[in-house]
């Protein structure tokens, strides 16, 4: 890790304001949740058209469970990891006002976060899609192949996640909420995400189009690396909490 973008970055979140964060699937890699887009990843075995759409939920519910038992067995278990614990401890310590996250897997939320917005919604809740009632995410860890597709005790309609499918719109009140997070914001930390999935992007080049701070954390140069004050090329589990570190010392 560059040892003085490192201290470039903890100084400008030192100093900010109102500093967010834009978080991908980089952050959950060391918690086990394999980015879907790599190789090996969940997009290698399943086309995401045929089992991440609506027109899927209704016309193969099996074929969607398949694929949603497969994630959950991925995400279920999967605990926050170092870089989710740096960003709540910067929001318990009053440097954070909120994170943005392109994730699924609610690790934010488990590691302590409040104010998280998911642009893509969460595995860790269901409903159904007759009648609308919520259904527990315990009882989704132990669906098996002989449950699926998980079916409404009250209605019979199929369940299904609060995730934002291929072909769905972003949840109003996600985008409402991090547009206003945005224009509040002097710094941006983007973490784990290489800025190439709409409307997410745009967040940072909201924050830099007014004059503020664009700190970028991943592995290797992004979409998003021109736009960036200072770039930290490093896995979001050692960074961010070097970062943290400085930023709070
Ligand atoms: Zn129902």
């Amino acid at each position: 890790m560059d040892e003085a973008s490192l201290e470039k970055a903890a100084g400008l979140l030192a100093r900010s304001k109102t500093a967010i964060a834009l978080t991908g699937a980089g952050i959950s890699v060391a918690s086990g949740v394999p980015d879907f887009r790599s190789p090996g990843g969940l997009w290698d075995r399943y086309d995401p058209m045929a089992v991440a759409t609506t027109t899927a939920l209704d016309r193969a519910p099996r074929q969607v469970w398949e694929f949603l038992l497969d994630a959950i067995s991925v995400i279920g278990p999967a605990k926050p990891n170092p870089a989710h614990a740096a960003l709540a401890r910067l929001e318990a310590a009053g440097r954070l006002a909120g994170i943005v996250t392109q994730n699924i897997d609610g690790l934010h939320q488990a590691a302590g976060s409040k104010n998280v917005i998911e642009f893509h919604g969460g595995m860790e809740r269901y409903f159904c899609m007759g009648c609308g009632r919520a259904h527990a995410p315990e009882a989704a860890l132990s669906l098996t192949r002989a449950d699926i597709p998980w079916r409404c005790e009250a209605c019979g309609a199929v369940v299904r996640p609060d995730i934002v499918f291929f072909g769905e719109a972003i949840p109003l009140d996600a985008l409402d909420k991090s547009g206003q997070l945005a224009l509040a914001a002097d710094l941006i930390i983007v973490a784990g995400t290489s800025g190439e999935v709409a409307p997410a992007n745009l967040l940072p080049r909201e924050v830099r189009a007014r004059g503020g701070t664009v700190v970028e954390i991943n592995l290797t140069e992004s979409a998003l690396t021109g736009l960036a004050d200072v770039s930290i090329f490093a896995a979001a589990e050692t960074a961010l909490p070097a970062l943290a570190e400085r930023a709070l010392s």
